[in-house]
């Protein structure tokens, strides 16, 4: 049996690989501890708060949904967002793509670092041949990854869950990962900050879960 010797978070901790071919991560949360992200977006941003709520109330609302496209994800996730706001989908489309995201994307490259054990640990996987997937719920995963200095070539696939068509933990949305990479549930370990996301999705087809604590 080999093992990946890692230091998560604070604890030293050694996961088992005897049957592991490919590590998804979670993004926001796990590659980087992220305390005080939503008061620093209202600070960069006080005048959008109204629209920020109701970001969050669709997130929460639309949690595990699959649609099947992305394309219907996000017409459901603006129309959805519309009624907790009253505005119209095709605006908060504009805001979310071309305010929202970058705006994310400019306070994680401000204010946040990423954990120091991510360094180690994806050497370690690839001396072991572990294929990398980083998966997010949110857009803009390529943009963040370079705001946090990660070579988004040291993983295999990077990939938001709504281009998948749907939110963790949407069975479907890891389903499609385990095809695309060619590998089962069984030999699939996902990294994650939230049980309630990141370790629904993991059990909801089998597959392992570690639990990190950086936030
Ligand atoms: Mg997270």
């Amino acid at each position: 049996m080999s093992n990946i010797n890692c230091q998560l978070s604070t604890a030293n901790c050694q996961l088992s690989t005897a049957n592991c071919q490919l590590i998804v991560f979670d993004l926001d949360g796990t590659l980087y501890a992220k305390p005080r992200m939503v008061w620093r977006m209202l600070c960069n941003a006080p005048r959008d708060w109204r629209l920020m709520l109701a970001e969050r109330k669709t997130r929460k609302q639309l949690r595990g949904q699959y649609f099947g496209a992305e394309d219907t994800f996000y017409q459901t996730y603006f129309q959805t967002m519309a009624t907790h706001c009253n505005a119209n989908p095709e605006d908060l489309r504009t805001w979310y793509f071309n305010r929202y995201m970058p705006l994310m994307v400019s306070v994680i490259q401000r204010y946040y670092k990423t954990v120091e054990w991510l360094a180690p640990f994806v050497a370690d996987c690839k001396n072991q041949n572990i294929r990398l997937v980083v998966l997010s719920d949110y857009g803009h995963t390529h943009e963040k990854l370079h705001a946090l200095n990660i070579n988004e070539n040291d993983f295999d696939w990077v990939v938001a869950a709504p281009e998948l068509g749907g939110l963790k933990p949407a069975p479907e949305v890891l389903k499609k990962v385990l095809e695309k990479m060619n590998v089962t549930a069984e030999q699939c370990l996902v990294i994650g900050d939230r049980e309630d996301t990141d370790g629904a999705l993991a059990q909801s087809v089998g597959a392992d879960f570690y639990l990190t604590h950086n936030s």
